[in-house]
């Protein structure tokens, strides 16, 4: 199978096209309508075979997860999907393979409406790059910077099931089969809180995506921001899952540093809290208010009123996510 053949059978089959493409993958580059007072949001990233993935990853859920990923970081930034442009480099053309990633790939991107419009095909180790473009209105930019003290701090979803998944399948931590099934579906399946990245455009002051763990991700905000937070720890918010099957102080190292959650964490100032929850009621995605942000002092962890050792809060992990 020849790269153009491989593109045509996979990549260009199996996807919804957008209106506002001009040119596909048909020609030297793709092209794109924009539109009047409209920015364009671009992320990159890029998973490697042996040093984001292992080969306990089903390709449909590599085909996911890469879009996921991407998609991820638009909904941090509270940006519209349009379009994306694959690299992708593989050791050989595996029919089944490539059939299996590009239905995980074309599932969600077409759920979200968003159009393959490029790339490249290449020979050599398992590394795919897949770069997402996504549409936001130019006078609401939700971005890392803007946290001010007094706001209050939110994650949505649940925390710590990506990094329990991984825990379990070392063996370092012990779960039924069941849970395994459920704590593996959020590591390889992850869902891009792009609905609730837009309804938080106009009513919050910072967001990012959890891609490295809660305390790190919290620091970027508090970094762009200027500011400090103290963070509850008691309040975080963990699946069924976790509740109650590993240790509490398991369970807070997998939400604080685990990684692979992709879920949103986001501050909301005290006069805008009724606007979330309606916002959230036509959503279908649970928030939790993990803590608040303060002025200064760095990232500050509570277990109720008794504050933890600083210890626990500069862990760095050296995992997946590098
Ligand atoms: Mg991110």
């Amino acid at each position: 199978m020849t790269e153009f053949e491989v593109i045509a059978s996979y990549f260009n089959a199996g996807q919804q096209s957008r209106g506002d493409v001009i040119l596909g993958q048909s020609d030297d580059c793709a092209i794109v309508r924009t539109t009047p007072q409209t920015h364009i949001a671009v992320t990159t990233d890029t998973m490697v075979a042996g040093v984001h993935f292992d080969e306990k990853v089903p390709p449909r859920a590599l085909g996911h997860k890469l879009v996921a990923v991407n998609l991820s970081d638009l909904a941090a930034m509270g940006a519209e999907p349009a379009w994306l442009s694959l690299a992708i480099t593989m050791p050989e053309v595996n029919t089944s393979w490539l059939e299996e990633f590009s239905a995980g790939l074309h599932e969600l991107a077409n759920y979200y409406n968003c159009q393959l419009i490029g790339g490249d095909t290449t020979r050599g180790p398992l590394t795919l790059t897949l770069t997402a473009q996504g549409l936001l209105p130019e006078d609401q930019l939700l971005t890392r910077r803007g946290a001010n003290p007094g706001d209050w701090i939110y994650v949505s979803g649940t925390l710590g099931d990506a990094a329990a998944a991984l825990a379990a399948q070392r063996g370092e931590i012990s779960v039924c089969p069941v849970q395994q099934q459920q704590l593996e579906e959020r590591l390889f399946y992850p869902t891009p809180r792009i609905t609730l990245g837009q309804a938080l455009r106009p009513i919050a002051t910072s967001a990012i995506d959890i891609s490295d763990g809660l305390a790190a991700d919290l620091s970027h905000i508090l970094k762009r921001s200027e500011v400090g937070a103290r963070l509850q720890v008691n309040n975080l918010p963990y699946s069924n899952a976790l509740n109650g099957n590993i240790a509490v102080e398991q369970q807070r190292h997998f939400a604080l540093h685990g990684g692979d959650d992709y879920e949103l964490c986001f501050t909301i100032p005290e006069a805008s809290r009724g606007t979330l929850e309606t916002a959230l009621a036509h959503i279908g995605v649970d928030v939790t208010c993990v803590g608040q942000i303060e002025a200064n002092g760095g990232l500050r962890l509570f277990d109720g009123d008794n504050e933890l050792p600083s210890s626990i809060v500069g862990y760095q992990h050296f995992g997946v996510n590098l």
